[in-house]
């Protein structure tokens, strides 16, 4: 970690006078040389001039609050490269790895690339059918760079944490409904990982955000992955008193 801490403060990344020390060293911990060497070429491009704290940490990423020099805001999300792998490598000199095991982590991260690259497609249709989402502003290897849905270096709550009225909560349910079958009608996508956790409630509205699930409606369980969706849906508003559809409705509202 020395060495990784070292370099991270070579390449200056980290580096925010809002950040204060520890938030600061869980960015560094969190960031492989790899990834490292993706923000910095960013960073010398001019895409951000800084990382600041971690939005969020996930089992797939991470999320970074980053600020460009004219005080514009944008989201990192970051996904964690087989953690195993650079484990494993770092051990290197007392164990030896099988060469199919190696051929597997190489194929599992192409596998994942081509999935992030898909994400970027799939938040460009949803952009394009006007559904509210954060932009992409640059997809290099595993690191994403997007539109920050937030102010101020505060993202905007998730539905799950946003404390809305009765009221505000049917509108709500009404503008989600209407997002799903929009994109199931001119996205062509599912998104199959839609809940209170992937929709962010900013300036009154909805934000679906995190497309890593989504599949084409040709995919053989699209529909299957579209009943999952209407169910955390109706769940979610039901739980909280909106008079919901039935399942069988939602679900024909959105595909007829
Ligand atoms: P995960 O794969 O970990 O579920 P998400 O894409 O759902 O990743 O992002 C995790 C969290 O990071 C979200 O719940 C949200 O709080 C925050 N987040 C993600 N993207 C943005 C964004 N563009 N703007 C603001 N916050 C974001
Ligand atoms: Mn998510």
């Amino acid at each position: 970690t020395t060495a990784i801490r070292g370099s991270l403060r070579e390449t200056e990344i980290g580096r925010s006078r809002n950040t204060d020390k520890a938030d600061r060293a869980t960015v560094e911990q969190a960031l492989d040389p790899r990834t490292r060497m993706v923000l910095f070429r960013m960073l010398n491009r001019g895409v951000f001039n800084d990382v600041n704290g971690c939005i969020s940490t996930g089992k797939e990423a991470n999320v970074y609050h980053a600020t460009k020099s004219d005080g514009s805001e944008l989201a990192i999300k970051v996904y964690k490269t087989s953690v195993l792998e650079i484990t494993v490598l770092d051990m290197a000199t007392v164990v030896t790895i099988p060469r199919k095991m190696v051929k597997t982590w190489a194929e599992k991260e192409q596998r994942n690339l081509k999935r992030y690259w898909l994400y970027t497609c799939f938040i460009g249709r949803l952009h394009a059918a006007g559904i509210r989402c954060p932009a992409v502003i640059l997809l290099r290897l595993h690191v994403l760079v997007m539109e920050f849905i937030g102010r101020d270096g505060w993202a905007a709550p998730r539905l799950k944490d946003a404390a809305l009225s009765l009221d505000k909560l049917r509108e709500c349910y009404l503008e989600l409904i209407i997002q799903m079958r929009v994109l199931y009608q001119k996205c062509k996508l599912v998104h199959g990982d839609l809940s209170e956790y992937n929709i962010l409630y900013f300036e009154g509205h909805l934000y679906i955000i995190d497309v890593s699930q989504s599949v084409d409606l040709d995919h053989p369980l699209a529909l299957n992955f579209l009943r999952e969706d209407c169910d955390h849906v109706s769940d979610f508003f039901k739980k909280h008193g909106v008079a919901v559809m039935t399942i069988p409705e939602l679900f024909d509202f959105i595909v007829d």
